[in-house]
């Protein structure tokens, strides 16, 4: 599962699997992370926290990852701090591939039926493109307006 996931650095440790879904817990292979605010390296891990990420679909069933984000403790400036993840920003609840592939869809056709297409919410499809643009693709802004923009005129 780890090779068919495919994500650099991550190890699927177990995985629930139904007709439609793929759950997969996933975790970093690092024993260590840096702190954003000082930049010192930890390894003291404070706790775990684990989350529900939407990603890619695997053979047309859903994938959604369980990752734990974990919590360290900087041996520097000794506050606690979430390690950076470089496939999922903080607070998301997808990765950033999967915005992408959304934000091609969303360019190719429009955000109502990707939503439908995808089984998302608007919302969420639109939340997925400025996450996209922001970080991964650099879409220019005027072409992100006008998506936005033609899918509110339409509701
Ligand atoms: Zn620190």
């Amino acid at each position: 599962m780890t090779k068919i996931l495919n994500l650099p650095g991550v190890i699927v440790e177990e995985s629930l699997e139904t007709e439609s879904t793929i759950i997969l817990s996933v975790t970093v292979n690092n024993k260590t992370a840096v702190c954003p605010r000082c930049g010192q390296t930890s390894r003291h891990l404070h706790q775990n926290k684990t989350h529900l990420v939407r990603d890619l679909p695997i053979t047309n069933r859903e994938v959604i990852l369980k990752v734990n984000r974990r919590l360290f403790k900087c041996e520097g400036c000794k506050k606690n701090f979430s390690e950076i993840l470089d496939f999922v920003e903080i607070r998301k609840n997808f990765t950033q591939r999967y915005a992408q592939s959304i934000t091609e869809q969303v360019i190719n056709s429009d955000i109502n039926n990707v939503a439908r297409n995808n089984k998302l919410t608007d919302e969420q499809v639109e939340s997925m493109v400025m996450a996209a643009a922001k970080s991964v693709m650099k879409i220019e802004l005027a072409q992100l307006f006008r998506l936005v923009i033609s899918c509110c005129a339409f509701k």
